[in-house]
């Protein structure tokens, strides 16, 4: 068996030795698994196989992850046309180890559009699940002392955020509890309503609220309606989408008005194909990378596909380095992207660090004849959370949603009370013209609206009728 399946520990808790040391360690690291990776990738991944041969390249023309670049990038939509030509192919790898090739997990991803994705994780890549989790828990600052709520639902397709908020815990000897929320299914009654979630939080002092950002936003505004005692919270992993500022601290006044006595809200960035989250140390202080050794990063020009500097945007493009089962090299995921590998000012660790909000870049979308950044506008009416605006949503449509040819309308929907109608609604226009200079139509819902939110995955905050 070769040396490299045995567990590496280059990028795991703080080395000694400097950044350089480190830096060094981890190339090293990298450069020996991508070796490795490529001639499996040769030898029994089916699309690598077929790339390899086009190219003419075999696995000798991999030898630091510098060489990556050989390879012609791949789009998230190649792997959603065909996952199973990423998979592993266990006939042609008969010499692996019973780990290498056991089937385990199959994670599906969660796209916007289409059907949902198969990710393959062998027992291999479940350990490596395991430890990336572990650190990403770890660098959240969760420890034995911690009681978890994993708020991730029981869903009709497995998602990797449940996986994330068990294993991490586990791995961390952090007490766990699981809501098990998401939709009844017939015959077996083990979903739990939300309302009784908040009774497991409160009965069990559960110190870590980890979940969809909307979803555990939701647990927060009901535990409040309903004056229950969540004072035990001192930990917000909100997940799977954006969280800014003005969100973080509308939770945090919210869990404090409850009686914690000091909340943190921690947003992290990730997506199923790098098999967890980054984790912040502290709010906004840059997304660690948990296991930068597991994956060759590159942040470039989206035209040109040339490096960009660290600290600036760019395209995301990503290789496995060390994985079995669903294997992406040069991955475009879809997300420009800030990167550091400067030592973390705050906790000291040596990771990369990603910078600032993540955003896709095919969201850029023309609205009655203005490009509209989606996130920087959620972002901007995130800020209405702390003047009454309870939960909200933006929908692109047309004014006569049959005729392609009439104009194009920005429609905010915001639940609120009754009586905060009319202030709202000219604080909500000011912010998007702020934001697109486009006149928005507003759509009020009943302050507990959005019911989608109790029971679906990701709630669609950006919802574009003329493409979905
Ligand atoms: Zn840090």
């Amino acid at each position: 068996m070769s040396a490299l399946t045995k567990p590496e520990q280059a990028g795991a808790d703080p080395v000694t030795g400097g950044a350089a040391a480190y830096r060094a360690q981890l190339r090293n690291r990298q450069d020996a698994y991508l070796r490795r990776m490529m001639s499996l990738c040769a030898q029994a991944h089916p699309h690598a196989r077929q790339v390899l041969r086009q190219q003419g390249l075999s696995p000798d023309d991999f030898r630091t992850v510098d060489d990556i670049t050989k390879l012609p990038p791949m789009t998230k939509q190649d792997y959603m046309r065909d996952p199973e030509r990423y998979r592993l192919d266990p006939n042609r790898a008969a010499e692996l180890s019973l780990e290498e090739r056991t089937l385990a997990d199959i994670v599906y991803t969660s796209g916007s559009s289409g059907e949902p994705t198969p990710f393959y994780d062998t027992v291999h890549d479940r350990y490596a699940r395991i430890d990336l989790m572990a650190r990403a828990t770890r660098i959240a600052g969760i420890g034995p002392d911690d009681t978890v709520m994993n708020l991730f639902p029981l869903s009709a397709v497995p998602h990797q955020g449940f996986l994330s908020a068990t294993w991490g815990p586990m791995a961390v000897g952090a007490k766990l509890l699981s809501a098990l929320t998401g939709r009844a299914y017939r015959g077996f009654p083990v979903h739990r309503r939300m309302d009784e979630a908040i009774d497991l939080i409160e009965r069990e002092r559960a110190t870590v609220l980890w979940g969809i950002t909307s979803y555990v936003r939701r647990v927060i505004l009901r535990a409040e309606t309903l004056g229950r005692d969540l004072s035990a919270a001192r930990l917000v992993m909100a997940m799977g989408e954006p969280c800014p500022t003005a969100m973080r601290d509308d939770m945090r006044a919210r869990l404090m008005a409850m009686g914690s006595p000091q909340v943190t809200v921690n947003n992290g960035y990730g997506m199923t194909e790098l098999m967890g989250p980054a984790t912040e140390c502290r709010e906004n202080g840059g997304a660690h990378l948990p296991a930068p050794e597991q994956f060759h990063f590159e942040i470039v020009d989206p035209d040109t596909y040339a490096p960009v500097p660290d600290g600036e945007r760019g395209l995301l493009l990503f290789t496995h380095l060390n994985r079995r089962g669903t294997v992406l090299l040069r991955y475009v995921a879809g997300d420009a992207v800030a990167r550091t590998h400067e030592q973390c000012p705050h906790c000291g660790r040596y990771e990369p660090r990603f910078l600032g909000s993540p955003f896709r870049v095919d969201g850029l979308t023309k609205v009655k004849g203005t490009l509209v950044n989606p996130a920087l506008l959620l972002e901007r009416l995130s800020g209405l959370l702390s003047r009454g605006v309870r939960e909200y949503q933006v929908v692109i449509t047309r004014e006569s949603p049959d005729d392609p040819l009439s104009a194009d309308v920005l429609r905010v929907r915001a639940a609120c009370a009754e009586s905060q109608r009319s202030r709202l609604g000219q604080e909500i226009a000011a912010a998007v013209v702020a934001e697109t200079e486009i006149r928005p139509e507003i759509e009020f819902l009943p302050a507990d609206g959005f019911g989608e939110i109790a029971g679906g995955y990701k709630f669609k905050r950006f919802v574009d009728e003329r493409t979905d």
